[in-house]
């Protein structure tokens, strides 16, 4: 079997959220630049595969018709604002967005069909903040939603796990599944009172879905250690405990210190530990079967790195990284441990923690 499957393809830069947008198609300019360096593409463990256009039918497997109408209507007259805030559409941007759902619906059955051990949807535009009638945050249709309705509906699953590890809370993603409890949401994010207003330690889910949602929000400029510390405390043992048949992954890299939307103080070095620790899950609880959707990532000098050091790790093997560690405050340090314990607490109604 094949290692890792990369989705993507050059359509993915014609979305144009205008100048000096931060999600821009420069950000996949740099991540090529970096995936084709000798050292990455001599690495034959993962390769490009093409991704195929969802169709509106799957798209409507988590959003409401009129909302995508609304899209295809604003890009066919020229393009424009989708919400009050930042996301925007451009003329291609509808087709665009139906190519990245149609990314990682591809990326899940090459790993169901085990064409490949694991894959990597590299697309845009990003989709954990869309809900069923809205765009958000520089998010169209949730890229991540849609492969996991499918892989309840046509794959039968009954366990599916998403981890959220974008700066941001995936507001869109935790809506979608808030009531069911055959969809595990688990997030780690910076402190959501100003964006996007929901991912609280006491949003737990509800009905059947209750205590199947897990929000750990960190504060503002969170560090390595705090961050691995709710890896390995909250997000781990709770997956383990839930036995996913496959996993989801939110990958965002906004993060990361350098980055200029998100408010976290990561390094290169963290976000690699992280993979790895998240292989092992993987392969612990569902025979490795792991797709990872991109999300943010916005710095321009370390999202190439950022992602090449990812799709290494889900290769099977290392990337050089080096980067300086940022060393927090003592009081965010001490407010970070203090959430850590909230949530555990919060979540021990439910899990062994
Ligand atoms: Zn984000």
């Amino acid at each position: 079997m094949n290692r890792t499957a990369v989705i993507f393809s050059p359509r993915y830069c014609e979305h144009n959220p205008g100048r000096n947008h931060p999600e821009s198609a420069k950000r996949f300019t740099a991540i090529m630049n970096e995936l084709k360096k000798d050292t990455l593409s001599q690495n034959r463990d993962w390769r490009f595969v093409e991704p195929t256009k969802a169709s509106v039918e799957d798209v409507k497997l988590v959003h409401d018709t009129e909302y995508i109408k609304h899209v295809r209507s604003v890009c066919r007259s020229g393009g424009g604002l989708l919400d009050l805030e930042d996301t925007v559409v451009s003329p291609k941007s509808f087709e665009v967005a139906l190519y990245a759902v149609g990314g990682t619906l591809k990326a899940v059955d090459l790993v169901m069909e085990r064409k490949f051990q694991n894959a990597f949807a590299l697309v845009r535009p990003p989709g954990h903040h869309a809900n069923r009638f809205e765009a958000c945050g520089f998010c169209i249709f949730n890229n991540i939603s849609i492969p996991a309705e499918c892989l309840l509906r046509k794959h039968r699953l009954k366990r599916i796990a998403i981890l959220d590890i974008d700066a941001h809370h995936g507001n869109g993603t935790q809506e979608t599944f808030y009531g069911t409890n055959k969809v595990l949401y688990v997030s780690l994010h910076e402190d959501p009172r100003g964006f996007p207003g929901t991912g609280f330690v006491d949003e737990l889910g509800e009905g059947e879905g209750l205590g199947y949602n897990v929000n750990v929000p960190l504060p503002f400029r969170t560090g390595d250690q705090v961050y691995l510390r709710a890896m390995k405390e909250i997000a781990e043992p709770i997956l383990r405990q839930y036995k996913p048949q496959f996993m989801l992954v939110s990958a965002g890299f906004d993060g990361h210190y350098a980055d200029p939307v998100g408010s976290l103080s990561l390094s290169a070095l963290c976000y690699r530990e992280v993979c790895e620790r998240i292989m092992k899950l993987a392969s612990e609880t569902c025979e490795g079967k792991l797709v990872a959707v991109l999300e943010g990532g916005y710095s321009l000098k370390f999202v190439g790195r950022l992602v090449a050091a990812a799709i290494l790790e889900m290769s099977g093997s290392r990337y050089a990284v080096s980067d300086s560690i940022p060393k927090p405050k003592k009081s965010v340090r001490i407010q970070g441990e203090k959430i850590i314990e909230e949530v555990k607490k919060a979540q021990r109604t439910f899990w062994k923690i």
